[in-house]
């Protein structure tokens, strides 16, 4: 399918005006009043996708008092269950309109359908199911207290809605990470205006046609577009009305958020960025090793929090690995999201495009071997226009290298050789950040004992990206505040008090 029938594909159902992109403001879509918008381009090819309207200080407002009014009015007063069907009837219909998100999603990103369908949209969906049946059989804590005289009291703990949230999210996997907010804040009765990534307006637009036609209250769920300092991200983190604020993006972008949403002393929640290491061991499975690691380095071209950009690798099978996965690398294939045989998409941009191969110089001037690719990739007809590199390994650099030590977010890694596992861990652990990690080994009580010294919210033994919903995430060090997931996000998203009854 070419790039214009994917395109009309997208918008199959839509009036051509909504090829731009537009607010969704208590449930209603509008293009905002500051006359200010911008090109939405695909990288695939930089050809012009739509407009996307520029929110200011007005439409953040508009949106924040839509999201407290339906707080105050018919969301606040539904029953859990009511809430939660109205939660599971939006996943349901994420999946029955999965075409128009999955080719929306790929337009905005670039990125392989064969990735998105399995990954970015039935996460989507999951996400609204998951908080929705968590939140069904919640309980809280009781206790019975004695008094002086002889009474006695009952404490019983309530867990209720936080209040507005607003959500900012990034563009790496658009709509996954937006309902990983979106889900619980709504599950647990929060209502919430959400910001998406400038370079990705489209799947965020298409949520507010589900929410409409699922019947959600006007005011639940609201978008505006903009950009972050001196635009909508930075009036939504202000607004006296916001309760909270989550956040996901890089660790520079979440000071900014935490300085403003200080104003009115806002919770936050943060999900940062990483310098994820993996550590192999010879006692690994080599095979699934390289599977994993290709994966963790390549997938989403890079563009991933939880991706691998250090590997450690025990001396004895170094040679081996390296050969392994630079086949590895060398066998994906670039191209079109449509086509099957396609295992890598662009990255996001031209400016990010810019950035990534800065390190890829910066990496040969600061003495690294290319293993394999190093720089732009050639790509073919109009897509030679697009956001493309190359996967590429290094190796060779020294541990206080900047590309050893930088989040570069592209679809790279450095490998070097360890020679017992005190070294890999030390090696592992020498970053600010402190997102993920993954460990290859055979021998079970090593795995153990290694795991339990990463200093990571997320560490995967023999696995990569397996995720179960349930349970926590969220960076340590520089790469978050706080955890989500399961029952972790009830944390955020619900205000606990205790009422205490004397008989
Ligand atoms: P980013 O920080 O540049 O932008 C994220 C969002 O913040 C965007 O919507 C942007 O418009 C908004 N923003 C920017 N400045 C703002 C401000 N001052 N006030 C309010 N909003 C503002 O991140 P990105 O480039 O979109 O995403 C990539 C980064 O996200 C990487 O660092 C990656 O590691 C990180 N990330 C982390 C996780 C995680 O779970 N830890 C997940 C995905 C991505």
């Amino acid at each position: 399918m070419s790039v214009q029938a994917l395109h009309r594909r997208a918008y199959l159902g839509l009036d051509t005006a909504r090829r731009d992109a537009a607010h969704f403001i208590d449930g209603a879509f509008t293009q905002g009043t500051t006359g200010k918008n911008w090109e939405n381009r695909t990288p695939l090819d930089n050809s012009l996708i739509g407009r996307v309207p520029e929110g200011g200080r007005a439409e953040i407002d508009a949106a924040v008092r839509a999201a407290k009014a339906a707080l105050d009015g018919p969301w606040g007063r539904m029953t859990v269950a009511e809430r939660t069907d109205l939660l599971s009837a939006v996943a349901d219909e994420i999946n029955a309109r999965f075409d128009e998100f999955l080719a929306a999603e790929c337009l905005d990103t670039g990125k392989p359908y064969g990735l998105a369908s399995h990954i970015d949209i039935p996460r989507a969906a999951a996400n609204f199911k998951m908080f929705a049946d968590t939140v069904k059989t919640l309980s809280t804590e009781t206790f019975v207290m004695p008094t002086p005289d002889g009474a006695g009291a009952i404490n019983y703990a309530l867990r209720r809605p936080k209040g507005v949230i607003a959500v900012i999210s990034p563009w790496n996997l658009p709509l996954l990470l937006m309902t990983w907010k979106v889900g619980p804040a709504l599950a647990c009765g929060n209502t919430v205006v959400v910001k998406p990534s400038e370079e990705t307006p489209l799947t965020a637009t298409l949520l507010g046609e589900v929410m409409n036609k699922v019947g959600a209250p006007k005011g639940v769920y609201n978008v505006v577009h903009g950009f972050g300092p001196g635009s909508a991200g930075e009036f939504l983190t202000q607004h006296p009305l916001v309760n909270g604020v989550t956040f996901t993006g890089e660790t520079r972008t979440g000071e900014a958020i935490m300085r403003q949403a200080a104003l009115g002393v806002r919770q936050v929640s943060f999900e940062l960025g990483g310098k994820n290491p993996a550590i192999v061991f010879a006692d690994c499975d080599l095979d699934k090793a390289i599977e994993g690691t290709m994966r963790s380095a390549f997938a989403n071209c890079g563009q991933v929090c939880l991706g691998t950009e250090r590997i450690y690798v025990e001396r004895p099978i170094f040679d081996a690995f390296v050969a392994r996965l630079k086949a590895g690398a060398e066998g994906l294939r670039l191209g079109r999201p449509e086509d099957p045989s396609t295992n890598l998409g662009p990255l996001i941009s031209q400016e990010h495009r810019t950035k990534v191969l800065s390190y890829y110089r910066k990496a040969i001037e600061e003495g690294a071997t290319v293993v394999t690719g190093g720089g732009a990739a050639d790509m073919p007809g109009d897509l030679a226009q697009g956001a493309w590199v190359q996967p590429t390994i290094w190796t060779g650099l020294t541990d206080d290298a900047s590309v050893v030590n930088e989040e570069i977010f592209g679809p790279c890694c450095h490998i070097r050789p360890f020679d017992t596992e005190g070294e890999a861990i030390r090696l592992a652990n020498a970053t600010p950040y402190g997102l993920a990690a993954a460990v290859w080994t055979e021998n079970l009580s090593r795995a153990h004992r290694v795991a339990a010294q990463m200093d990571v919210g997320v560490c995967w033994v023999n696995s990569w990206f397996l995720r179960d919903l349930r349970t926590a995430f969220g960076g340590a060090k520089q790469s978050g505040i706080g955890r989500e997931g399961g029952l972790h996000s009830l944390e955020f998203y619900t205000e606990l008090s205790n009422v205490c009854i004397k008989l």
